[in-house]
């Protein structure tokens, strides 16, 4: 049955993604069952999505309701799902101002627009440059694209939209050599993700920060993948008290209903995007509005970030053991919930050979196996993982 189901895939999906030779049919807490009943141990949750892990009764049940209540209405009218997940997304952001978006790509098109119309205000200028780091990965719309820093993302895709920079990530000198009088924002993830794991030190969010300030240039947060408890803090900008004047956040934002919003200070919020300068059909609609409000509370009433702050660490040292046990792996990198390991050799082979022996893992670049497991997972949970990724190691 999965086979034909695959066969068919290929035949009718544009093929954009070499995907892994399982057709997914359910799920419940942290595990995945295949269309054969074959059970795996996911350690991806939809790419840092479902932290809440599959089944959550009190999240389902939410949604049900809304259904039943109302799907959509359009953004000129306002509805009270909205008005509830904005008030609590504000809370746990600290930020002033929402605008929900459908996904993260588009968190960073609006994200982006916020900060040129914020510049444009001020000098009138429409030559404004943003200042994104290499490595970098923030989606695949053009604004988005147009700041990942990855060559291979964008080449057969030019033109870009143009006056965006490159520095690179923890290397303060390369962004101030780049700033000038046309800087109007400076983006980059807070923990680098698709790139393979890359934290942001505390130096580098301090100066980075200090230079905005000093020139008046927006700092832009992308908290898509790292955001929403993952680091043990519901931000991971909020470890370093370094508060963006624009923040992207999506994944696990909506725990599988596809959302996204970008955030602002009410400084910026007052000196941009005004009525008619963007908008959107779905974003902030009351069934995903509805699943954001659920998200935030589970959060909230489950205690995620404690439990993330208990069980990441055990993670971390199981990953260390693994590092100190095999040469092949070099490095771990990572903060909570979010962890790569460095191999001095592609990982596609490792990650297949644990597929088959019941785990789903995920790379971040081609010599990284990236974790970025539902939230709630336990100790119990990190050991299964481990013995079977030991398992899928060469030999
Ligand atoms: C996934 C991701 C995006 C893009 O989000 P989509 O919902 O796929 O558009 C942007 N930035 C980061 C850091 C991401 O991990």
């Amino acid at each position: 049955m999965m086979k034909q189901y695959i066969e068919e895939a290929e035949e009718a999906l544009l093929h954009t993604y070499n995907r892994y030779q399982i057709v997914l049919d359910r799920g419940e807490g942290v595990h995945l069952y295949d269309l054969d009943g074959k059970e795996y141990l996911d350690f991806v949750s939809g790419i840092a999505v479902f932290a809440l892990g599959y089944g959550n009764e009190a999240y389902n049940n939410a949604l049900k309701a809304q259904i039943d209540k109302l799907i959509h209405t359009s953004n000129y009218y306002y509805n009270a799902p909205a008005v509830e997940a904005a008030k609590k997304l504000k809370k746990a952001s600290g930020m002033d101002r929402v605008f929900f978006t459908n996904s993260g790509a588009e968190a960073v098109e609006g994200a982006i627009k916020a900060a040129r119309k914020y510049a444009y205000l001020k000098d009138g200028a429409k030559d404004h440059e943003i200042i994104a780091m290499e490595h970098s990965f923030h989606g695949r719309t053009y604004g988005a694209l147009s700041v990942t820093g990855n060559p291979k993302y964008r080449e057969a895709f030019e033109p870009m939209i143009g006056n965006v920079k490159f520095a690179r990530m923890n290397d303060f000198e390369s962004v101030e050599a780049l700033v000038n009088e046309k800087t109007c924002a400076i983006l980059f993830e807070t923990v680098q993700g698709e790139g393979g794991i890359y934290p942001a030190t505390a130096e580098f969010m301090r100066q980075v920060k200090a230079l905005c300030e000093e020139r008046d240039i927006l700092l832009l947060l992308d908290e898509i993948q790292c955001g929403m408890g993952r680091t043990g803090y519901m931000y991971a900008w909020q470890k370093f008290g370094v508060k963006p004047d624009i923040m992207m956040t999506a994944k696990a934002l909506g725990c599988g209903v596809p959302v996204g919003a970008f955030l602002l200070t009410e400084k910026v919020a007052a000196h941009s995007l005004t009525s008619g300068d963007h908008g959107t059909t779905y974003g902030g609609n009351p069934f995903a509005a509805a699943a954001i409000s659920k998200v935030l509370d589970l959060f909230e009433e489950g205690h995620i970030i404690d439990h993330v702050n208990e069980v990441a660490p055990y993670l971390e040292r199981k990953l260390d053991a693994l590092v100190e046990k095999y040469s092949f792996i070099k490095k771990r990198r990572g903060v909570g919930l979010m962890q790569g390991l460095a191999f001095d050799r592609p990982v596609q082979g490792i990650i297949q050979r644990a597929l088959e022996n019941g785990l789903i893992l995920i790379n971040a670049g081609p010599d990284v196996i990236r974790f970025v497991p539902p939230l709630v997972i336990t100790k119990e949970d990190v050991d299964a993982m481990t013995g079977i990724l030991e398992a899928s190691l060469p030999e």
